[in-house]
């Protein structure tokens, strides 16, 4: 895809993200390299009304510190019949401290009788590329589980069933998780487009 192997900076302070990153763009040119080992401290305030607000916020904020390639990514899950919890408010639902099995045990209670269909997603920005933003979207849809299933991943992986399986992010694993997820969907089109533009 380049000449070169590119140095990427993952705008996130989120260690499962950026594992998640490294795994998925393990097969291309890129070098992953996390907050901590470019010496960047950054935390901006996400509140962005949109994922693509935040992931830009996000980015912007980390420019502020290197030239080097920058990709920041806002992510977060969407449940159909809770339209205003969750959204871009994923990390802040019930308090950024509250622990997950809180959170999931909640959202569960709070679906009792409705439709449980929802969707991860994650929008990707990246600075010091091109003169320009490059922002690529990536979804996932599925249906919130009845009970948290599976030990691997992060956050809400334990109550998320992908469309087309039968397990949670968190029993099917960490390789079809960054095959099927709204990562590395947001990746895919970033690969495609840099492959076109080369
Ligand atoms: P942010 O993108 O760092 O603002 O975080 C969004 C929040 O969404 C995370 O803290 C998780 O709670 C949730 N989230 C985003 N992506 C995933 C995922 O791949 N699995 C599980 N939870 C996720």
């Amino acid at each position: 895809m380049h000449d070169k192997i590119l140095d990427v900076v993952i705008a996130s302070n989120n260690q499962h993200k950026i594992n998640e990153y490294r795994q998925i763009l393990k097969d291309f040119d890129f070098n992953v390299i996390s907050l901590k080992e470019a010496n960047i401290t950054c935390n901006p305030n996400e509140y962005g009304k949109t994922f693509m607000d935040n992931s830009l916020i996000k980015a912007k904020e980390c420019q502020k510190k290197t030239n080097k390639i920058i990709l920041a990514d806002d992510s977060g899950l969407i449940v159909d019949s809770l339209p205003d919890i969750l959204g871009v408010h994923t990390s802040r639902f019930l308090g950024e401290e509250t622990p997950y099995p809180v959170k999931w045990m909640e959202l569960i209670k709070r679906l009792k009788g409705k439709d449980r269909s929802a969707r991860f997603v994650c929008c990707i920005t990246i600075l010091n590329l091109e003169k320009e933003p490059l922002v690529f979207i990536g979804e996932c849809p599925g249906q919130i589980a009845f009970k948290p299933e599976g030990n691997s991943g992060f956050g809400y992986d334990p109550i998320f069933i992908p469309e087309e399986y039968k397990q949670t992010f968190a029993s099917l694993g960490e390789d079809i998780k960054n095959h099927i997820s709204h990562r590395s969907k947001a990746i895919s089109k970033m690969i495609k487009y840099l492959e076109k533009t080369k």
